[in-house]
């Protein structure tokens, strides 16, 4: 077990620093990345997912995944050369920002549809920060430049499914599924025309593909914002999937300054390989925490692990350089 903090380019959920832990495994590495405000009930699907991967994956049907890029809530100078410069047909583009006018989202978006022109596609991801009534208005006025999707334009399922009716612009639930029986309340609601799948919430590949079939919806794979290692197993569910209609959310390895691996799952011409990536003791020692430092993950995983039953060999195996530092690590 290893732990690893490394610092983000861009601000993502209030998090400065993506931390977690690896295991390894027969397999290969596995990433159990739980943000902080999560508990161990949700920690345990996380930590399910990471020994899924130190066991092994099912056979992909895909070799190669494609990515969209995301563009943050940036003016329309920085938006376009982002957009331009990413390599990705598909960008997501954020928007109502707080603190920033309905202009804001305008120019970004435009910027935008310059940049990757007519045969690319843009979706829009509000974060649920919209009521229903600014849903409808800014993704009619949004949609002149052609939307994909809308991602999350507001945040309850009752708000999502008057939105889907008032918009002929199909809506993507993303916060509204966080674990598995989320995709069954979201389709009977009516609440959304695509699902927004991660790995690491839904405990694993094989766990987000079964909810994948019984929701029934069409899905784009995305992050939780991982090092190589997390990103690996989003590529290994969208390789898995029978039908992939959407680029992924999976080329997110640029919003962290660095990665625990020497290949990298950079997206290359709007693509990341279907692969494993295996920690590089160089690459990691740049970003590893020990000693009392590393207590606190230590103790997460452990509570992660009793929710699953605990003392599994993974759960068991040393962290590096904990071993004398006692509990003296402050809590989370
Ligand atoms: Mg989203």
């Amino acid at each position: 077990m290893r732990v690893f903090s490394i610092p983000m380019r861009t601000r993502f959920r209030g998090v400065t620093r993506r931390e977690g832990v690896l295991l390894d495994g027969p397999a290969g590495w596995g990433e159990f990345s739980p943000f902080p405000e999560y508990g161990a009930a949700e920690c345990a699907r996380w930590l399910a997912a990471a020994r899924e991967a130190a066991a092994g994956w099912p056979a992909p049907v895909r070799d190669r995944i494609p990515v969209n890029t995301t563009i943050p809530a940036v003016g329309p100078d920085r938006a376009h050369d982002l957009a331009k410069g990413s390599g990705c047909r598909t960008a997501k583009v954020k928007v109502a920002e707080r603190g920033q006018a309905d202009a804001d989202d305008l120019a970004r978006v435009e910027a935008v549809r310059d940049a990757l022109g007519p045969g690319g596609r843009i979706r829009i991801d509000a974060n649920g920060a919209w009521d229903v009534e600014h849903a409808a208005r800014m993704i009619r006025s949004l949609d002149r430049w052609e939307l994909e999707y809308a991602e999350q334009p507001c945040a309850t399922l009752d708000e999502l499914a008057r939105v889907r009716r008032l918009v002929d612009v199909p809506v993507a639930a993303d916060e509204s599924i966080r674990r598995a029986e989320d995709p069954l309340k979201v389709r009977a609601a009516e609440a959304a025309d695509i699902a927004v799948l991660k790995v690491q919430p839904l405990g694993g590949v094989r766990a987000a593909l079964a909810v994948a079939e019984a929701c029934g919806l069409p899905v784009v794979v995305s992050s939780a914002v991982e090092t190589s290692v997390g990103l690996a197993a989003g590529a290994a569910l969208a390789a898995a999937l029978p039908e992939l209609p959407y680029a992924c959310g999976l080329g997110t390895l640029p919003l962290l300054e660095g990665d625990v691996t020497g290949a990298p799952l950079r997206p290359v011409g709007g693509e990341i390989e279907v692969r494993r990536a295996d920690v590089d003791e160089e690459a990691l020692a740049r970003y590893e925490v020990t000693g009392a430092d590393a207590e606190a993950w230590l103790r997460r995983l452990a509570a992660a692990d009793a929710v699953l039953g605990g003392g599994t060999a993974v759960g068991d195996a040393p962290l590096k350089g904990a071993g004398k530092a006692g509990r003296t690590g402050a809590g989370r």
